[in-house]
């Protein structure tokens, strides 16, 4: 058995892919063995990500990449259309998932975590793999029980097709449980129901603003009488979020079933 872990990269030519190939390339227990792509095709995939030759070309064919470089792990960046199945041929080839595609539906998660249970794989499929991005969710978690007002306002770039973004959404939700949880009674947010407050998401108004200059920020802010606790995220670049994608690939040799969350994986490590 190699000392390294063997990752094939597919979504190779895209803008995360790129960064996951010089990721692993300078990761000391990783090796990119294969790289999939439908565009720039032939060429070699560490090159095209900046870096040095890597002599992986980019291939078209997922079956073949994997046979192949007979990876340990396939870390996906593709598209929603064809996520789903590039997870079930890799995990049919016995090869474990690290996936960020966003856009998987809940039916293509039930089916992926049964095809994982019967082959005793590992498998993380997460939308969101910054690290700040989720601690900034625990702190949130852990903030919503004490305060009775909490507002979030998520900043995007302009091109952000959603809004409001599925992570404050998550973070909102959260919040909501938390409390729940705790039989914590929040304050009705205050003032009319107009659009200037923002949208009432799991009770939580959330605030988007999309302008260019931003990657993607949040700020979770909860008051009560006489203070007001804000916790701010700040993505400056999509680099942020390659700890998280190589934590879960580690977390993923070790690991059986799915996780959907790095939270679930940070949570498992403190
Ligand atoms: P992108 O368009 O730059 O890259 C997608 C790549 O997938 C392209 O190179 C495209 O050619 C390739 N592709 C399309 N069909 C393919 C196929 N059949 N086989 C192999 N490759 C194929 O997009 P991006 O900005 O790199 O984002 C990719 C995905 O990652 C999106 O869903 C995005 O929302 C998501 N994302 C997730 C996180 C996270 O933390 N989980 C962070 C950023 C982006």
């Amino acid at each position: 058995m190699a000392d390294y872990i063997r990752v094939l990269v597919c979504g190779a030519a895209g803008q995360m892919g790129r960064f996951v190939t010089q990721a692993v390339r300078k990761a000391p227990d990783m090796k990119v063995v294969a790289a999939v792509d439908n565009r720039e095709v032939g060429r070699d995939a560490g090159e095209l990500a900046g870096g040095e030759v890597t002599g992986t070309p980019i291939v078209s064919d997922l079956e073949c990449a994997i046979g192949r470089g007979e990876p340990d792990v396939m870390i996906d960046f593709t598209i929603p259309d064809v996520v789903r199945p590039n997870m079930i041929a890799a995990l049919n080839k016995g090869v474990r998932l690290v996936v960020g595609t966003t856009g998987i539906g809940e039916a293509t998660l039930d089916e992926v975590q049964a095809l994982v249970e019967q082959k005793r794989l590992g498998a993380v499929v997460c939308p969101n793999f910054s690290l700040g991005a989720n601690l900034m969710m625990l702190a949130a978690e852990l903030a919503a029980k004490h305060y009775p007002y909490a507002e979030i306002i998520e900043l995007h770039h302009e091109k952000k097709k959603d809004a409001p973004s599925g992570t404050s959404l998550l973070t909102a939700e959260l919040i909501q449980e938390a409390r729940a949880k705790a039989g914590f009674v929040p304050a009705k947010p205050p003032g009319p129901e107009v659009a200037a407050r923002g949208l009432a998401a799991s009770g939580v108004p959330v605030h988007s603003v999309r302008l260019p200059g931003y990657v993607a920020n949040q700020e979770v802010m909860f008051s009560d009488t006489g203070e007001v606790l804000t916790i701010k995220h700040e993505s400056t670049s999509r680099e942020s979020f390659m700890p998280g994608v190589l934590m879960a690939v580690r977390y993923v040799m070790k690991n059986k079933g799915l996780t959907t969350s790095l939270r679930d994986i940070l949570l498992s490590q403190s």
